[in-house]
């Protein structure tokens, strides 16, 4: 069973109201894969991302972690988690970096990395100390553990909500979108930051615009179109060699 995926998604469906949003959606990604998720604007990849960690409902389909499924009670409009305990360990385990960054803007960044492992995983405090130094320092920002979220570059804002990310010692992580928010010149420290993630065989799921990156990081790239995949493969594939008409002109929009 080694190879069970660390997050499992079969045939997602998500409408919010009358829009559907995702029409059937399947996708994993095993321990140490590096899956990337691509599309145009409105495409359903945060949408994606969000129910995965269950963060949003979704109305039909099955979602596994590490093979065991989410437990639902209700159906279709009504679905929802059916056990607490189970969504909060799953959603602890799954730890999402936003485009926004999301910090507190209240904390230094050293009181934003420690939270929730703090508040949430009841970690204890020395030791959650110690290792949101060690994370803080792993994306070269160590220095800034005594800064507020507001002084710091929008790459280092980045590079802490990563850190945050990292303290909770997940199972896999889910960027959203991480790089679309900097300035191209500090969007390079960023990726560094990811790229080094993945080689180190982390478990990550990546939505992004960045091809360049997708291409060298990913194991298995994913072209969302309307709510379905559209087409999947290997960075080659995808980008070397798209099949589907669609694929090949957002390809063309995108370098
Ligand atoms: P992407 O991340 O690929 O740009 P999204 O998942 O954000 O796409 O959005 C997919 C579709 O769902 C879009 O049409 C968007 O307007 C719609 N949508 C996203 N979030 C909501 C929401 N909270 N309420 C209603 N519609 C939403
Ligand atoms: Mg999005």
């Amino acid at each position: 069973m080694s190879n069970t995926p660390v997050i499992e998604i079969r045939d997602l469906h998500k409408a919010y109201g009358q829009l559907e949003v995702l029409k059937g959606v399947s996708i994993s990604a095993e321990k140490g894969q590096v899956i990337s998720l691509i599309g145009s604007s409105g495409s359903g990849k945060s949408t994606l991302l969000r129910c995965a960690n269950l963060l949003e409902d979704s109305q039909k389909g099955d979602i596994l972690f590490s093979g065991e499924p989410v437990e639902w009670k209700g159906s279709g409009l009504n679905r929802r988690p059916a056990n607490q305990k189970q969504l909060l360990r799953i959603r602890t385990n799954l730890s999402m970096v936003f485009q926004q960054f999301n910090l507190w803007s209240h904390m230094t960044i050293l009181e934003n990395v420690m939270e929730a492992p703090i508040t949430v995983l009841g970690r204890d405090k020395s030791e959650t100390e110690a290792k949101a130094r060690e994370y803080l320092a792993k994306v070269g920002i160590g220095d800034k553990c005594d800064v507020y979220p507001a002084q710091m570059s929008g790459g280092q804002q980045q590079r802490a909500a990563i850190a945050r990310a990292l303290c909770m010692e997940p199972e896999a992580l889910l960027f959203d979108e991480p790089t679309s928010a900097l300035d191209p010149e500090l969007e390079q420290e960023v990726v560094k930051v990811i790229k080094g993630l993945a080689a180190e065989g982390r478990t990550m799921m990546i939505v992004t615009h960045d091809m360049r990156m997708a291409r060298d990081i990913s194991d298995h790239v994913v072209f969302l179109h309307q709510g379905l995949i559209e087409e999947q493969g290997s960075p080659d594939q995808v980008f070397g060699a798209p099949k589907s008409e669609r694929l090949q002109q957002f390809l063309s929009h995108s370098v």
